[in-house]
């Protein structure tokens, strides 16, 4: 804004396209580099392998705090960004999509900005997209949609009733898949923000903690309010790092990644553990879980509700088409129940754990498909 130039470095990783187009978020973070990006492309094959899309893996970041900028800057860099990666994504080549600090909103930019480059219409080349501008309705909840068709899938051979689940992360993936937990049965006991978690052994009021967050209000001041009513008695101040802990059957990390490390491992009493957020646990720790038993349904099954629903948004665009929230769930589901599915059949063959199986499953797909291109 006052007339000087300041030069940001950006990166876009394409890992792997031996499936289809590449496809992967964008983050605005001052921390991104091209290592962590290249991990998460990689990740990103993985996801989409498993989920069976036709899908490549890719990932990028612009090494940026958005927070610094004033809206015009952050608009001039968004479309200066776009100008340069313009030659090298496409519809059919490469799909950006919302990632940390980045949205639909900025995808729309993106993508006026790329239709201006090219000379014509291609709104799928950008997902996550407003559903007013080509989005696709349901996308919000489809993450945590997808978490929790995989834990109903899981544990329908083991269902008691009241299990306990503790969340940890109330943001757009822990506070949607704690909704759909508390309507379907389970006793949701903790939850939790980045400043402090709650919990309340009877269980919590969830559609009124959501009715709280809306307000753009902490759970720290949930706590110290007179008026929070029915879901506060008996609940207690606890922290991030002691939610992790708790005696609850069900633990679902939403929030960040490596924060179940060989420091805490050997202290989680959950015997399931839903990975939603990218990477919660470290290899250290998943050996340790491994041996007390614990079963981690893994990342790249458990959140790929989200690229699945972003593969919808990309086929409604292509055929013009706009689908119900009824249709985009069916659709979902049968997507991600088979999966889930595929990974517990490979893990009891080969007698491994369901990340290892999950693992199998993906690389080969990729495999299979590199040998039919070098063929
Ligand atoms: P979000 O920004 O909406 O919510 C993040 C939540 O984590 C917030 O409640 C925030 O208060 C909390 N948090 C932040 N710092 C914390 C800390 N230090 N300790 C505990 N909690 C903290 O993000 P989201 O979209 O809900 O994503 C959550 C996780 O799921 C991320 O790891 C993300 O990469 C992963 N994920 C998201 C999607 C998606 O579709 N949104 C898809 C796949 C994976």
């Amino acid at each position: 804004d006052n007339g000087s130039i300041r030069i940001i470095s950006g990166f876009r990783c394409q890992y792997n396209n031996a499936l289809g187009p590449t496809k992967g978020g964008l983050r605005f973070q001052e921390d991104v580099h091209m290592e962590e990006v290249a991990e998460l492309a990689f990740l990103m094959t993985l996801k989409n392998s498993l989920a069976g899309l036709p899908y490549g893996g890719g990932k990028g970041g612009l090494q940026v705090n958005p927070k610094e900028l004033s809206e015009a800057e952050h608009e001039r860099m968004t479309r200066r960004f776009t100008q340069e990666i313009a030659h090298f994504i496409g519809e059919d080549i490469d799909i950006p999509a919302p990632d940390v600090n980045t949205n639909g909103e900025i995808m729309l930019t993106m993508l006026d900005e790329y239709e201006k480059v090219i000379g014509k219409k291609s709104p799928a080349t950008f997902t996550g997209k407003p559903v007013e501008h080509g989005g696709s309705v349901g996308r919000n909840q489809s993450t945590s949609r997808g978490g929790f068709l995989v834990l109903q899938e899981h544990m329908k051979d083991s269902a008691q009733n009241n299990m306990t689940v503790a969340v940890q992360g109330f943001g757009n993936v822990g506070s949607h898949l704690a909704r759909m937990l508390y309507e379907a049965g389970y006793k949701v006991v903790a939850v939790s923000d980045s400043q402090t978690g709650i919990y309340n052994p009877e269980g919590l009021s969830i559609p009124e903690l959501m009715e709280w967050k809306a307000e753009r209000k902490s759970f720290a001041e949930w706590l110290e309010d007179p008026k929070s009513s029915q879901s506060s008695e008996g609940a207690s101040k606890v922290t991030n790092e002691d939610l992790l802990e708790l005696d609850v059957d069900i633990l679902v990390p939403a929030a960040l990644g490596s924060v179940i490390t060989e420091k805490n491992a050997a202290n989680i009493k959950a015997h399931t553990i839903l990975e939603m957020a990218n990477a919660p646990v470290t290899l250290e720790a998943d050996e340790l879980l491994q041996k007390n038993n614990v079963t981690i349904i893994p990342d790249i099954l458990a959140n790929a509700g989200g690229v699945i629903v972003s593969y919808f948004e990309w086929v409604q665009n292509k055929k013009n088409e706009h689908w119900s929230e009824e249709k985009v769930d069916d659709e979902l589901t049968k997507i991600i129940v088979p999966a889930y599915h595929g990974v517990r059949d490979e893990a009891e063959k080969s007698k491994v754990t369901l990340r290892t199986a999950s693992y199998i499953r993906a690389v080969q797909r990729v495999l299979e498909a590199e040998e039919k291109r070098l063929a």
